[in-house]
């Protein structure tokens, strides 16, 4: 077996490296690729960005009606937290509104990272809630050994699986997880639940839930941070990207019901966008910003996640509101 001693140590395994290693290998003297040609850097743009043009400063976004959305809103509700992420579209939690992640590494690194956080505490974190997030490639890519890691040392991690049966960031691979193989065709689809009752996690401390269904996934998020042992929560719905995904009619804003309260953009889906926006003085002195809102009903996919944050029940089906 031959490796390290014609291959260097570190750095990429590019052709200019691989070709020269393989004459090795045949006792050939095998040029390395002759190096492309730089691509010349882009001209610089100024573009200079005024308040109330036609190009505003915003963050990335996840999709409208994206499954994560539901994920990063209950996250971002528990506090005392130490949240590890992942290599992925999910990734986008770390940022507004939710700002749900506390680190990303690479492809993997969200369990290793938990695992440690977990047994590297200290007084002062004993009670903080040790939680990683990672998508269903990711998980089949690196993500199951550091399950085994966490159950064999006993880890008190909550482990959030966010299987949308895509690989959103890259482009829609298919892998074991999305039940179609490299070609397209029908093929196995692995069962996250039994992955992970193999590779040590009790039945009892896994669960399966819809990402749009507030209410449950936050119960099942509260208890299992409680418990000291290693949970996972599957998520199962699709990536609104995928062919098979089911949109629903739209829903939209009732402005004479809207308070302005903001919730519903805590949500972060991009089809909700702010019409108007005021400062009202509270009976205590302190002032408070409200956010009136509407929802764009060509974007919007019917989810239903947003009406669960509105308190007011501004938010209702458009064909039921246009009946009225
Ligand atoms: S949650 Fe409801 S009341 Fe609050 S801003 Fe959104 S639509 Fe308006
Ligand atoms: S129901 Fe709400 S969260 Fe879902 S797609 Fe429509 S606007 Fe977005």
């Amino acid at each position: 077996m031959l490796g390290k001693d014609i291959l260097p140590r570190i750095g990429e395994l590019a052709p200019n490296v691989l070709r020269p290693a393989i004459g090795k290998l045949l006792g050939e003297e095998l040029e390395a690729p002759v190096a492309l040609e730089p691509v010349p850097a882009p001209k610089k743009v100024e573009v200079e960005l005024k308040a109330g043009g036609n190009l505003f400063p915003r963050p990335p976004t996840m999709c409208v009606a994206c499954p994560h959305l539901g994920i990063y809103y209950s996250l971002s509700k528990i506090k005392n937290t130490s949240i590890s992420g992942d290599i992925g579209c999910y990734t986008l939690g770390a940022g507004h509104p939710c700002n749900a992640l506390d680190t990303t590494i690479c492809m993997g690194a969200s369990m290793g990272v938990a695992l440690g956080m977990d047994k590297g505490r200290v007084e002062a974190d004993k009670d903080k809630k040790i939680i990683a997030v990672i998508g269903d490639s990711t998980f089949m890519h690196m993500g199951m050994q550091g399950l085994l890691d966490i159950t064999y040392n006993k880890g008190n991690v909550t482990i959030l699986l966010l299987d949308n049966r895509a690989v959103g960031m890259t482009g829609g691979q298919y892998n074991p997880a999305s039940g179609r193989d490299i070609h397209g065709e029908d093929s196995l689809r692995v069962d996250f639940r039994k992955i992970c009752e193999a590779l040590g996690v009790k039945p009892e401390r896994i669960h399966e839930v819809n990402p749009y269904e507030l209410p449950t996934l936050f119960k099942a998020l509260r208890e299992e941070v409680k418990i000291d042992d290693t949970s996972v929560i599957i998520t199962n719905q699709p990536c609104v990207l995928v062919d098979f995904y089911s949109q629903l009619p739209p829903f939209t804003v009732d402005d004479d019901k809207c308070t302005g309260c903001k919730n519903c953009l805590d949500v972060g889906c991009p089809a909700i966008y702010v019409t108007r926006r005021e400062t009202v003085v509270k009976p205590n002195g302190s002032e408070k910003e409200l956010a009136f809102v509407r929802i764009d009903s060509q974007a919007c996919t019917g989810c239903d996640l947003c009406p669960k944050t509105c308190g007011p029940d501004a938010i209702l089906p458009l064909e039921s509101f246009i009946r009225q």
